[in-house]
């Protein structure tokens, strides 16, 4: 029988110590024997997502975890949210991130930079704005949640070094993008592109019929799309191609589902998993144990412990740890222990003091037949660190599984 691997990653589960929890951190207090059972037949350590002290996104610790080099790959989450949000991309793809934002109609003046956070019928918005085509440039365009969206443009002699048309605050004028470089021909190409459309999603957007519905209700339409933070669309060589592994994702976020996609893994939605702290824990262990059948390795990614950590949370951490170890119970009595290696850790620490990614290191454990076991019992970033694995780094992550995997090519003779 092949041997198999799943990742299970607490997004941001890491923490500090905090006084409220009498210098515990949430992890070290909650109730978690399933992760103890795997420290105490496995080997811990601590992991670094990119490098000591570095403060990773979930992106990027995500590419450096599945073993590739973000300082070598990453351009920018545009990519990857288009991606994630279900648009085709493309390497050399110029990706943008947009906002529908309400404009004074005369003056392009921006009055509302998320159009009233709208929520209802972007859908319609964006199929009456996708499609165009510019200077022999294709564009394709595509809402994602609330007054969020993603714009491609794939075309020869695109350059993505453009300011942003948003001017990120209210009160002033659409901006005219511009290269930033101005001897940067294909970035200028790619400005005026930017430009023309960003005039185009006005002529269309502002007589579109969810508009006038919702001027009639006092709401502020959503007649301008306003594109930022443009990125190229990296080539990334597949998940498959690296490791001869098939591999899936069972992860929450859009983001995340972006990073998959774009490493042609395949990417399972899961009802139930809601990105919060309310998600279903037990229907993403199942759907983990059945993407288990069909795949050599599957990344499980639980948000509700990052999104505890931004708000600031210590209690709702726990219940969160409490819900990723009873998942992995699940998961425990489901799979074939002796071809099976479980990899617990989190992509960053998200101490709730800080309320956001910081760069301490995180815990982990490698589970499975042919680990080396060590002293340690009981998962935690403090019990971690006495491991056999000491401090790695997330691109040692894959090195580590495909040896135990036995599926690694000697380096050498
Ligand atoms: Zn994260
Ligand atoms: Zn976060």
């Amino acid at each position: 029988m092949e041997k198999k691997a799943i990742i299970v990653i607490g997004d941001g589960m890491s923490d500090r110590p905090l006084k409220e929890l009498g210098g515990f951190t949430p992890i070290e207090i909650a109730r978690k024997p399933h992760m103890s059972q795997l420290a105490k037949e496995g080997e811990c350590g601590i992991m670094d997502p990119i490098a000591p002290g570095i403060r990773a996104g979930s992106d990027t610790s995500h590419l450096a975890i599945l073993g590739y080099d973000p300082y070598a790959y990453y351009t920018g989450r545009g990519a990857f949210e288009a991606a994630g949000i279900g648009l085709d991309v493309e390497k050399g793809d110029i990706c943008f991130r947009c906002n529908f934002a309400t404009v004074d109609e005369n003056t392009f003046i921006v009055k509302d930079r998320r159009a009233g956070r709208i929520r209802e019928g972007t859908h319609l918005l964006a199929q009456a704005i996708n499609g165009m085509e510019i200077e022999g440039v294709k564009i394709f365009f595509k809402e994602s949640v609330e007054h969020r969206a993603g714009l491609v443009l794939r075309g020869e002699g695109l350059g993505h070094r453009v300011i942003d048309a948003d001017p990120h605050q209210e009160g002033v004028k659409v901006h005219t993008v511009e290269a930033i470089d101005p001897s940067d021909i294909a970035s200028q190409k790619t400005a005026r592109i930017v430009n023309e459309f960003v005039k185009r999603s006005f002529e269309i957007l502002r007589d579109h019929p969810l508009n006038k519905e919702r001027k009639s209700q006092g709401l502020p339409p959503a007649n301008i799309v306003l594109p930022r933070g443009a990125g190229t669309a990296p080539h990334i060589p597949s998940f498959e191609e690296r490791y001869g592994l098939k591999g899936a994702c069972i992860v929450e976020v859009g983001l995340l589902k972006g990073v998959g996609r774009y490493l042609k893994m395949d990417v399972i939605d899961v009802e139930g998993a809601t990105g919060s702290l309310d998600t279903d824990e037990q229907a993403i262990a199942r759907a983990s144990l059945e993407a288990l059948k069909n795949n050599d390795f599957v990344l499980c990614n639980v948000k509700a412990p990052d999104v505890a950590g931004h708000d600031g949370e210590p209690y709702k951490k726990i219940e969160a740890v409490e819900k990723i170890d009873r998942m992995l119970g699940t998961i425990l009595s489901g799979i074939a222990p002796h071809n099976t290696i479980i990899v617990l850790t989190a992509d960053h620490s998200t101490p709730v003091i800080v309320k956001d990614h910081s760069g301490d290191p995180v815990p982990i454990v490698i589970w499975g037949e042919g680990v080396r076991t060590d002293e340690v019992n009981s998962y935690g970033e403090r019990s971690c660190a006495r491991g056999g694995l000491g401090r790695i780094r997330g691109l040692d992550i894959m090195n580590i599984l495909t040896n135990l995997l036995s599926i690694q090519e000697k380096f050498g003779a």
